[in-house]
């Protein structure tokens, strides 16, 4: 899958014309045109993605190199992160840094030497987050504050790091990791789905504010995706529900998807390149759901 084109757009021969003349005008993002079909591409531009080390974040960071743009994979676990700077790219195209999204300094400090190394920041990628699952009455107030942490806290900090760039260069993309709980509550998650509604606020919020700085911001809302965050919550869960795994998985995770599947990183890393390449600002503001049908907005 990783090998065929990103996106493909088909397009009846007759119109093929005017839209290469609007991608030489685009300019940047511009992708290959051919028999109609284009392929987005990320031309050097620079992309933070935090918590990139693992799962969803690194799945994008991939694809984003195979686009040919340049990625800062910035994640608490240091080690982790320049491991995948090493394997996805080279010294060129990727650099591994360690930010605790949740601490004000680190991430000033390492937005500024990604800016540094690459000379800018044009794509933010808010994507790091953890889970943590608990009925109300026994969730403890450290843990809510932790997750909330990370997942508000982050993203708000992060963009305030990066607008810094994209508004002197009059261009940028905000990507934040929403999910399905941005739109819909399951028990056992009142932090997590607080802080992912959370999310739709400020991305909205940045659709206006960066608006006359030709910024744009949306969110990506995954269904149950296979990483190790879910792996986590599968006995968890299990235990809390006084279940089986097996049922959690088919019940509770993927019980309404039209066809009980998971999600693929894949899957996520090809809408953040789309959000990340779209060539206008039409499309900001918006959050895209990519659940196998769980939920349809
Ligand atoms: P993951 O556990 O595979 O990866 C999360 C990464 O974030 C890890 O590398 C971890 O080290 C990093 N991280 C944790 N705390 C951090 C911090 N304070 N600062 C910087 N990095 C930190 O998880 P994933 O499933 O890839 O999740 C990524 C995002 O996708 C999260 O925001 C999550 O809420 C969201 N999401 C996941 C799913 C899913 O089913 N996996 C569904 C919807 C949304």
């Amino acid at each position: 899958m990783t090998d065929t084109p990103s996106l493909l757009l088909y397009r009846p021969a007759w119109c093929i014309e005017k839209r290469r003349t609007a991608l030489r005008a685009w300019g940047d993002c511009v992708g290959t045109v051919s028999l109609g079909v284009i392929i987005m591409r990320l031309s050097g531009k620079v992309a933070l993605v935090t918590g990139a080390a693992s799962g969803i974040g690194h799945a994008i960071a991939k694809r984003y190199l195979e686009a040919d743009g340049r990625v800062v994979i910035a994640d608490l676990d240091a080690a982790k992160a320049a491991q995948a700077a090493k394997e996805l790219g080279d010294k060129k195209s990727a650099v591994g840094i360690r930010m605790d999204v949740s601490n004000e300094a680190e991430v000033n400090a390492g937005v500024d030497q990604a800016a540094a190394a690459f000379g800018t920041i044009d794509i933010l990628v808010s994507n790091a987050g953890i889970q943590i699952v608990h009925p109300i009455e026994e969730f403890p107030f450290a843990d809510w504050k932790k997750l909330l942490a990370i997942h508000l806290d982050g993203a708000f900090l992060t963009t305030k790091a990066c607008v810094k760039y994209m508004y002197k260069q009059n261009w940028g993309a905000l990507i934040y990791m929403g999910s399905v709980h941005s739109h819909e509550a399951s028990p056992l998650k009142s932090a997590y789905v607080a802080a992912k509604h959370g999310i739709l606020g400020l991305a909205r919020t940045m659709a206006k504010e960066g608006a006359k700085h030709n910024v744009r911001a949306n969110v990506i809302c995954p269904g149950f995706v296979m990483t190790p965050l879910v792996q986590k919550q599968i006995p968890e869960q299990a235990k809390e529900l006084g279940i089986t795994e097996e049922r959690v998985i088919k019940e509770v995770m993927l019980g309404d998807t039209v066809d009980k599947e998971f999600t693929m990183v894949e899957d996520i890393a090809e809408v953040a390149l789309t959000l990340a390449a779209f060539k206008t600002n039409a499309l900001t503001g918006e959050s895209i759901i990519v659940s196998h049908g769980w939920h349809m907005n």
